[in-house]
């Protein structure tokens, strides 16, 4: 009797009794046990120059979304306000990317990457050309962020929010916008022309030299990204195109309705956003929505709060824009509560100060929660204080989520980003799902 007491609070304490797989013995200080087919691995880099996300999903198939690389010619790249490029500067961003996709996917250096997907086109999520970049071998055109990886790792279908007409926020193809961003005095304006026209060019050269499939994100879908070596062994697992170009999921079918308000759509809030599902995981990322208005208030006609419902409670969440303080507003962390947060940093504003309040707010919604950010830097932590220790569980590092097959658990589990051994240097849970 007393056996079965102990045996029955030992179930309900460790969740063991619905954990039929156990996560693969992993050792601070040591290398990371490899993916092992039946588990999500989802890999936030940190390269110190925006957004990269590499995903290793049940049977195989790899995804990464977005892949940052901010030109040093912008005026603040190399001051105190941003992050440093990790691990060193022997490297572009976009090298390290390729660099750590070759350590850590299935098939290391013969890797191809199944899907790319760009959630919007800003340097800190696709790269920026400046005149320094590398040409690229396939044609008349510099690579950075997105289009360096794709040199090096054979990308099979490239997604974004926009393909091929690029009409939002304003036709980024047109005669007026070429002219408007040539003539303009902010260097940051000519670069994004010559990123975009890269871009272009980039997907010319790989549609016609490697059969890359170029597709539009289709908002509402979840047959878009698909596992494609054995999906019927992993049925529980699906991505669904949550938003995307100013269009937002409706949560039934595939039926799509409009997030942007009358006035002049931002490139932020045009980000494409997904959701992995596997068995009882959710876990979201959003790009760089909004949710907060100017004066601090949560904006109920936001992209965040249209999207909070549709998206509902998930166990892990990305800061949408990187937690600036336009971001995370109290009705979309009430609404999805997730009890891990990944912040994807790379500047000194990352998070807002009331930001961390809002997600730390256990009026927002109970429970204990894990913060991880790829890299707080120190001005962020003079201006946030005490905070910081209390909040975060890892501000600096690699932060990979290992979900178990069927979704049954997880690890977050934070690797080095100073070196290229990548070491384990924290790990977090098992944790149950929702
Ligand atoms: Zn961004």
């Amino acid at each position: 009797m007393i056996k079965s007491k102990v045996l029955i609070i030992f179930i309900i304490i460790t969740g063991y009794a619905t954990s039929a797989w156990s996560m693969p013995k992993t050792t601070i200080g040591h290398a990371l046990p490899q993916w092992q087919e039946g588990y999500l691995d989802m890999h936030h880099i940190s390269t110190g120059r925006g957004n990269a996300a590499f995903y290793i999903l049940p049977d195989g198939t790899t995804l990464l979304v977005d892949a940052g690389d901010i030109s040093e010619q912008r005026p603040r790249t190399l001051t105190a306000r941003n992050a440093k490029i990790k691990p060193s500067a022997k490297k572009t961003a976009g090298q390290w990317i390729v660099d750590y996709i070759h350590q850590f996917h299935p098939n290391k250096k013969n890797a191809q990457l199944d899907y790319v997907l760009i959630t919007h086109f800003h340097e800190d999520h696709m790269g920026e050309i400046d005149d320094t970049c590398a040409v690229s071998s396939l044609g008349d055109f510099r690579i950075s962020g997105i289009t360096q990886v794709a040199e090096t790792i054979a990308v099979k279908t490239l997604i974004d929010r926009s393909y091929p007409d690029y009409t939002l926020p304003h036709s980024l193809k047109s005669p007026d916008f070429k002219t408007q961003m040539t003539a303009s005095a902010d260097i940051e304006d000519r670069m994004y022309l010559e990123t975009l026209e890269a871009y272009w060019k980039f997907q010319q050269a790989h549609q016609k030299q490697r059969g890359m499939k170029i597709d539009r994100l289709q908002v509402g879908s979840k047959q878009q990204i698909i596992l494609i070596h054995r999906p019927h062994d992993f049925a529980d697992f699906t991505i669904r195109n949550i938003q995307g170009n100013g269009l937002g999921w409706t949560g039934w079918q595939d039926k799509t309705f409009s997030l942007i308000k009358s006035r002049h759509a931002g490139e932020n809030e045009l980000s494409a956003g997904i959701r992995i599902s596997y068995g009882k995981f959710d876990y979201y990322t959003g790009g760089d929505i909004s949710g907060v208005d100017d004066y601090g208030s949560s904006d109920m006609s936001s992209a965040e709060a249209k999207l909070a419902p549709v998206i509902g409670p998930v166990d892990a969440a990305t800061f949408n824009h990187h937690g600036n303080s336009d971001s995370q507003s109290n009705f979309y962390v009430r609404t999805l509560r997730p009890k891990v947060w990944i912040q994807q940093s790379w500047s000194s504003d990352h998070p807002g100060d009331e930001v961390l309040s809002r997600i730390m707010s256990t009026d927002l919604y109970p429970g204990k929660r894990y913060l991880f950010a790829n890299d707080l830097l120190a001005a962020t932590k003079n201006v946030i204080g005490s905070k910081v220790k209390r909040a975060y569980n890892a501000t600096q590092g690699h932060i990979l989520i290992r979900v178990a097959p069927a979704g049954s658990q997880y690890q977050v589990i934070v690797l080095n980003d100073n070196n290229k051994k990548r070491e384990v240097l924290s790990i977090f849970g098992p944790f149950e799902p929702r």
